[in-house]
C-alpha cells in the first residue's frame, strides 16, 4: 500500500478516536473510557508523524518526551482538585506557547530559504493565524493562571479606553499580517511578523484584564477553544492532517463548553468578556439595598434530630465542599441517612463551584453511586416534596433572587429550588457571600437554619451524633 495512504488511515483512525472518546467524556459512566480512547488516538497521531517525518534526530524529541512525562505525572499527583482550573489554564497557554512557536520556525525556515511553501500566500496566512491565535492564547492563559492562583488580583481591572485600546491592537494585528502574506520583500515580511506576535502576546494580556477571576472558568474554556484553533491552523502550516482535525475537535467542544456555562449562568458570551463583571465588590441585595431578615444558627444536635426524622433528603453541594474537601464525609452521611431509611439524593447545578462538572468530579472522587446525581431540571420539580434539603457550601445556586427579583444582577439564572424543601439546612463558614458577590434571601427564610462552620468539620458533628446514638 502507497505509504501517504497508510498514513493518512492511522490519522483517520486516530480522529475517529478521539471523536469517540469525546462523546464518551459526556458520561461520568463512560468517561474514563472516553478518556483512555482518546489517549490510544493520540498515541497513534504521534508514533505515526514520527515514523512519517522522518526524523534525523530523535535525542530532543526524547528529551522532550521524558521530561513532559515527569512534570505530567508530577502534576497529576500534586495538583489538588480546587486547583484544577489554574492546572488547566496553563495546559491551554503551553498549548498556545507551542503553536506559536511552530508558526515563528516555520517563518525561519521559509526565510532562511530552507523550505518553499507550494502556496506561499495560503502558507503566510496559516502561520499569521497559527501566531496571533497561540499569542493571545499563551499570554491570557497565563492571566488566568495568575488570576486564579491568587498572584494577581482576582478583581476585573477596567481602565477608559480599554476596548478602544484591544480594537486597535486587533486592527493592528490585522494590517500587520496583510503586509506580511501579500509583502515579498524580506525587511517589511520580518517587520510584520514581529508586530503581529508582539501585539498577539500584548492582546491576550489585556483581553483577560478587565475580566473578573470568577468568571476564568468560562474564558479558560474560551482560551482552550484559541488553543485548539492554534493548533488547526500549525496544522495547515505543517501540513499534518490529524493535527487540523484534533485542533478543531478542541476548538469547537471549548465553544460548546463556554456557551453551556455562560446558559447556565444566564450571561451571553459578550458580557462575560467585555461587561468587567467583579471588577468592584457587591456586598449589598440585588436592589442595592441590604437584605433584611434573621439568621437562625442550628447545631450539630438540631441537625441531627432534624435529619434523623427526614425521609426525603436532597444534599445541594457548591464551592464550599471543594474548599473544605468534604466530598468523601458528605458521602458518609449519605450512607448513614440511608441505613436511617432516608432517600437521599445530590444535586448538581451546571456552574455549581469553580470549573464544568466540579461537583460531579469530587462527588465521584467520593465514589458516590452516579443515579444518585440528579440533574438541576430533574431534582427541582422534586424540591416541594423534600424533608431537608442541605446546601454544602453552595450560595449562588440556590439564590431564590435569580428566580424572584428582576433587579437582581443574577435574574434569570436557573437555580435549585433548595427554598422549597420543607426545611433547609445551610453549612457555610461565616456570612461570606458567593461568587457574585450577593447576599443571599435564601439564608433568612423561616425554613432555613445556618449550620456555621468549616463544611466538613460541621458534617463529621452530625455524623458522629448518629453514631453515639447508635451506639446507646
Ligand atoms: P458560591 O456562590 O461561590 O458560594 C460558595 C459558598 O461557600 C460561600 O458563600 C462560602 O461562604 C462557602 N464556603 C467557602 N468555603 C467553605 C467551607 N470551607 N465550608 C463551608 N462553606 C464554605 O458557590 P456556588 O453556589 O457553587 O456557585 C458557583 C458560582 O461560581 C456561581 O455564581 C457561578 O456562576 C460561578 N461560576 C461557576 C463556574 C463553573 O464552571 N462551575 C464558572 C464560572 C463562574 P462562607 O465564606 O461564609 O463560608
Amino acid at each position: 500500500m502507497n505509504r501517504e495512504i497508510l498514513i493518512n488511515s492511522a490519522y483517520i483512525i486516530a480522529s475517529g478516536l478521539f471523536i469517540v472518546g469525546l462523546k464518551m467524556l459526556g458520561r461520568q459512566a463512560t468517561a474514563r473510557k472516553g478518556n483512555l480512547l482518546s489517549g490510544v488516538g493520540m498515541l497513534i497521531a504521534i508514533v505515526v508523524t514520527l515514523l512519517d517525518r522522518q526524523v534525523i534526530n530523535f535525542t530532543w524529541i526524547v528529551v522532550g518526551l521524558v521530561a513532559g512525562t515527569v512534570i505530567g505525572l508530577a502534576c497529576a499527583r500534586l495538583v489538588k482538585m480546587t486547583a484544577m482550573p489554574e492546572m488547566v489554564a496553563l495546559l491551554n497557554g503551553l498549548g498556545g506557547l507551542a503553536s506559536l512557536i511552530v508558526g515563528a520556525a516555520e517563518f525561519m525556515r521559509i526565510r532562511i530559504g530552507e523550505s518553499i511553501p507550494e502556496h506561499p500566500a495560503f502558507t503566510a496566512g496559516a502561520i499569521f493565524l497559527t501566531v496571533v491565535i497561540g499569542g493571545v492564547t499563551f499570554t491570557g492563559s497565563v492571566y488566568a493562571f495568575c488570576k486564579l492562583a491568587e498572584w494577581l488580583s482576582g478583581r476585573a481591572v477596567l481602565f477608559t479606553g480599554q476596548h478602544m485600546i484591544n480594537g486597535a491592537m486587533v486592527l493592528g494585528m490585522v494590517a500587520a499580517g496583510l503586509g506580511y502574506v501579500v509583502s515579498g520583500d524580506p525587511g517589511v515580511t520580518l517587520v510584520a511578523f514581529l508586530v503581529f506576535t508582539i501585539l498577539s502576546l500584548v492582546l491576550g494580556w489585556t483581553m483577560v484584564m478587565p475580566i473578573g477571576g470568577g468568571d476564568m472558568p468560562v474564558v479558560i474554556a474560551m482560551l482552550n477553544s484559541l488553543s485548539g484553533l492554534a493548533a488547526c491552523a500549525a496544522g495547515f502550516v505543517i501540513s499534518n492532517n490529524v493535527l487540523v482535525v484534533a485542533g478543531c475537535l478542541v476548538g469547537t467542544s471549548g465553544v460548546i463548553l463556554s456557551i453551556i456555562m455562560c446558559r447556565a449562568m444566564n450571561r451571553s458570551i459578550g458580557n462575560v468578556v467585555f461587561s468587567g463583571f467583579g471588577s468592584k465588590p457587591a456586598a449589598m441585595s440585588n436592589d442595592g439595598t441590604a437584605v433584611q431578615g434573621e439568621l437562625k444558627p442550628i447545631f450539630a444536635e438540631g441537625t441531627f434530630s432534624v435529619l434523623e426524622a427526614a425521609r426525603q433528603v436532597v444534599f445541594i453541594p457548591g464551592y464550599g465542599m471543594a474548599v473544605s474537601q468534604a466530598q468523601h464525609v458528605v458521602r458518609e452521611l449519605a450512607e448513614v441517612l440511608e441505613e436511617n431509611g432516608a432517600d437521599v439524593r445530590f444535586a448538581i447545578h451546571p456552574v455549581a463551584g469553580r470549573m464544568p462538572g466540579h461537583m460531579n468530579v469530587l462527588l465521584a472522587e467520593a465514589d458516590v453511586p452516579y443515579e444518585q446525581l440528579v440533574e438541576m431540571d430533574t431534582i427541582n420539580p422534586l424540591m416541594p416534596t423534600t424533608d431537608v434539603a442541605i446546601v454544602i457550601g453552595a450560595n449562588d445556586v440556590v439564590n431564590p433572587a435569580a428566580a424572584r427579583d428582576k433587579s437582581s444582577p443574577i435574574y434569570g439564572m436557573p437555580i435549585i429550588k433548595a427554598h422549597e424543601a420543607r426545611t433547609v439546612i445551610c453549612l457555610k463558614r461565616g456570612k461570606g457571600a458567593g461568587f457574585s458577590g450577593l447576599e443571599n434571601q435564601l439564608f433568612l427564610l423561616p425554613n432555613s437554619r445556618m449550620l456555621y462552620g468549616d463544611a466538613k468539620s460541621s458534617l463529621q458533628a452530625v455524623i458522629a451524633e448518629f453514631k453515639s446514638l447508635a451506639s446507646t
